[in-house]
């Protein structure tokens, strides 16, 4: 992969992981509102105010598991592994660089962890 394009995706990725940052910085805050009324609401209400916070609490997994994937993408670009499949050392097609820039596996080793021919190593 060249510099340019290198740079792209690095500028990309930077935008993400920001923007991932202030989001689940978002999502934990909101997972901790405050529950002094809590005593006040009636079951209904506790009931929709814990399932609200399941939701925040598999939320914020997602976006940190994504903020991961972004990050450890962004440490490849830096040691130059960027675009590299993980499991064949082959250069990943780029369309599927740009549809999934955190991709860390070729179409054809992602197609056999989905099938359960191989190992995900990631
Ligand atoms: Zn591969």
């Amino acid at each position: 992969m060249d510099k340019k394009t290198l740079d792209q995706f690095r500028i990309l990725l930077e935008a993400r992981r920001n923007a991932l940052r202030e989001a689940l910085a978002r999502t934990e805050k909101d997972g901790r509102a405050p529950e002094e009324d809590f005593a006040a609401q009636d079951i209904a209400d506790r009931a929709a105010n814990s399932s609200q916070k399941e939701l925040l609490f598999a939320q914020s997994r997602a976006e940190r598991q994504m903020l991961n994937q972004v990050e450890s993408a962004l440490s490849r670009v830096r040691e130059g592994s960027f675009g590299v499949c993980i499991t064949c050392e082959n250069d990943i097609n780029p369309k599927r660089m740009e549809a999934v820039p955190w991709a860390v596996h070729c179409v054809g080793c992602q197609g056999k962890i989905e099938q359960g021919l191989i190992e995900a190593d990631a």
